[in-house]
């Protein structure tokens, strides 16, 4: 089933994002991760996707297909050639998935710019048009900033090649994680604004440490508000911090819910224990069915 679908249903959808296994020793801890994360109660999962573990992607989101019924997008990059991106989208086709998150993909090694395969695959919206273009019948994602990403230098820039991707196909959009609602609100605003009228998901990490925390603010330029990073620093361990991220999540997401968002897409960084509080809190508030 396309994910829009289930965008475009009164009540809001819930989805992790799964890392796949970079190397054996993390099979286990994602194995487990899986099956219980899908306990919960998922309307769709994803999976990240990275030029030397791809198989290991596109085998992870048809086994979560195939062995728990849950709807699973793969993430593909700009990472290879076009003709190797046809024979991946191919491969996905008669894999039978129905959803592709069509991204341009970060360096794999952290600090380093991108560097595109094909010339004629260098964004995120070449990717959606090249889908498209090519016949594919997937519900395609893409990705969208609602703080500025690091290589932008405004936010007038970010939206411009956001709405790019919309016009070339791109059925509803995941933002990267933020801490502060306001920016989610502010780009919804001036997408509707723009005429942009595909659903906009909010991407939504609970903080895990603080060494994960400046990994992926780094990574994605999101900001911490000045309370939560008060809050984290004056945190004594890395339990509390966590405690700290989880709680802070849980208020990021009852305002996104009382604000009528389509879904909550959660970054699980394969770890189950988060989001299972956070889904719990929500239920419990009954601001999400249980
Ligand atoms: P782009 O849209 O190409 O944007 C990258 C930069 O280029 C931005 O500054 C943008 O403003 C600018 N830009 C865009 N189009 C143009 C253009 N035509 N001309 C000039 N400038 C342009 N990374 C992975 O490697 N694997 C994953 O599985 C993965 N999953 C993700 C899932 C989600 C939900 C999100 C939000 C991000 C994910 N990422 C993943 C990270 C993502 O690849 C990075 O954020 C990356 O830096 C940007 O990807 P993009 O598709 O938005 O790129």
């Amino acid at each position: 089933m396309r994910i829009v679908e289930m965008l475009s249903r009164p009540r809001p959808s819930v989805s992790f994002e799964f890392m796949a296994p970079r190397d054996e020793s993390e099979v286990d801890v994602l194995e487990r991760t899986v099956a219980t994360l899908a306990g919960h109660a998922p309307d769709w999962v994803s999976v990240t996707y990275r030029l030397r573990t791809g198989e290991k992607t596109l085998e992870l989101v048809t086994r979560i297909k195939r062995h728990y019924h849950i709807e699973a997008m793969a993430h593909l990059t700009c990472a290879n050639s076009a003709d190797r991106t046809r024979q991946i989208l191919n491969w996905m086709e008669r894999e039978g998935i129905a959803n592709v998150l069509a991204l341009r993909g970060d360096s794999q090694n952290p600090g380093e710019r991108f560097t595109p395969a094909d010339p004629q695959l260098t964004h995120g919206s070449d990717l959606v048009a090249f889908v498209r273009r090519n016949g594919y019948r997937f519900g395609i994602g893409a990705a969208c900033s609602a703080e500025k990403h690091p290589e932008s230098p405004d936010l007038d820039h970010e939206f411009r090649y956001m709405k790019l991707k919309v016009e070339a196909g791109a059925d509803f959009l995941i933002t990267q994680l933020f801490f502060d609602n306001r920016f989610y609100f502010d780009l919804v605003a001036r997408a509707r604004a723009a005429g942009i009228t595909v659903p906009i998901v909010p991407g939504l990490m609970p903080v895990p440490s603080r060494r994960s925390l400046a990994v992926m603010t780094a990574m994605s330029g999101a900001t911490v508000p000045v309370s939560l990073q008060a809050a984290i620093d004056r945190a004594p361990d890395e339990e509390a911090v966590r405690n700290i991220g989880v709680g802070h999540c849980i208020a990021q997401c009852a305002e996104l819910l009382e604000a009528g968002v389509p879904g909550l897409h959660f970054y699980t960084f394969n770890r189950a224990r988060g989001p299972i509080e956070i889904l719990s809190a929500l239920r419990g508030q009954q601001l999400l069915a249980s």
